[in-house]
Formats: structure tokens, sequence, C-alpha cells
């Protein structure tokens, strides 16, 4: 039997809960990378195409900061509104170009050198290289400072809106994750652990 043209209108569709408007499944992840091309990350998510992402050179997340224009900050704040996101990824990965300038291995231009220091991690990752920032480094020093580098952004996070208080602390998971491009390999920083460890399985699955 038809439905009468009157009741259709009288009650409007329930949209399922997670979908939007044409029906499609919500991000559940938001991932922050590194515009390096090796770095791929549909490898590291369960379900790409519920991703939400953002990539810049040296995968930086900007300070929370509402009274200037940036579309890394919109970009964040808009998917952290988002309510099935389950998982925000930050990923970084050896032989970073950026990571490299911060320890002055590099030399970059002016601008790039603005946008590495409001990713306030120069300190950081100098520290993690020890006295030896500035002279020859092996890939080792490089990628303790790269991790270095990637938990500052990490912490970063933490003053953007409903982060700063812990709201959504209970149902929703940051990660760092580190991929290393000489041996293919990718870890997970465990705060259990104050550590990296290898990466077992793909976000959201992902238990650490
Ligand atoms: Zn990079």
């Amino acid at each position: 039997m038809r439905t009468p043209r009157s009741s259709r209108s009288a009650v409007p569709a329930q949209r399922p809960r997670g979908r939007d408007r044409t029906g499609r499944e919500l991000p559940k992840v938001l991932f922050i990378s590194c515009t390096e091309s090796r770095l791929v990350p549909q490898r590291f998510v369960a379900d790409p195409d519920q991703m939400y992402e953002v990539r810049n050179i040296g995968n930086i997340v900007l300070p929370y900061n509402p009274r200037i224009v940036s579309g890394d900050i919109a970009t964040i704040e808009y998917a952290l509104t988002l309510p099935d996101l389950k998982d925000v990824v930050i990923s970084g990965h050896s032989g970073c170009a950026a990571v490299a300038a911060l320890l002055a291995q590099k030399s970059v231009s002016s601008s790039m050198r603005r946008w590495l220091f409001v990713g306030n991690s120069r300190t950081a990752s100098r520290e993690a290289v020890g006295s030896r920032a500035g002279a020859d480094l092996d890939a080792d020093a490089y990628d303790r400072a790269a991790r270095a580098h990637l938990l500052t952004q990490l912490a970063n996070l933490a003053g953007y809106p409903g982060l700063e208080s812990g709201r959504r602390g209970g149902d929703l998971r940051l990660r760092a994750l580190f991929h290393s491009a000489q041996t293919g390999s990718t870890d997970i920083y465990s705060p259990r652990d104050d550590s990296f460890v290898p990466l077992t399985r793909q976000v959201p699955s992902a238990a650490r």
C-alpha cells in the first residue's frame, strides 16, 4: 500500500547514526602526516574511505589559535567535531627534510624556517641528539630527533577544542606513528611504555 503524501511529510526520515546525508559513513580517523611521497596514510588505516587527512611538510600540528587564518587549524578543529571520530593519528618518518632543517643539517628558505618554528619542536629535536646537533649525524640520531619532533606535535594537539579539557579523552585516541623508509617498518608510540613499539595492526583496531 502506498504511503499517503501527508504522512510522509509529517514524519521526517531519520538519518542512520554514523552516516551523512548521502548515506556515506562519517570519518572515524583524522590522519596528519608529512608530505613525503613514501608515506602512504592509506596503508595504516583499516578503512581509508573513512579518513580525514591533513598533510604538510614536517607533519606539524600548529598550536591552536583561533585568531590566525590556517587551513590546517580549521581542518583539525572541524574534524574534532565529527561525532564518530575515534582516532587522531600523526605520522612522521625517517629522513625527513624538515627534521634535518631543525637540526641545522640543511639550509632552507625563510618561509620554511618560520613554518618549522611554529611547530615548537626545535629544542626537543636538538636535545634528542645531544651535543651533536649541527655535526654529522647518523641515521639513529636523525630518527631520535624525528620521534621527539613527532611527540611535540602530539602535545600540540592537546590545545585544540575538546582536547584541552579532556572532554573527548575517553572516546578519542591520539596516536603517533613513525615510519622508517629504510626498513619499511612502522612503530606506534605507546604512552604506557613511553616508547615506540612495532605497529602490528591498522588503525583503528590497533589497541595500544
Ligand atoms: Zn617529512
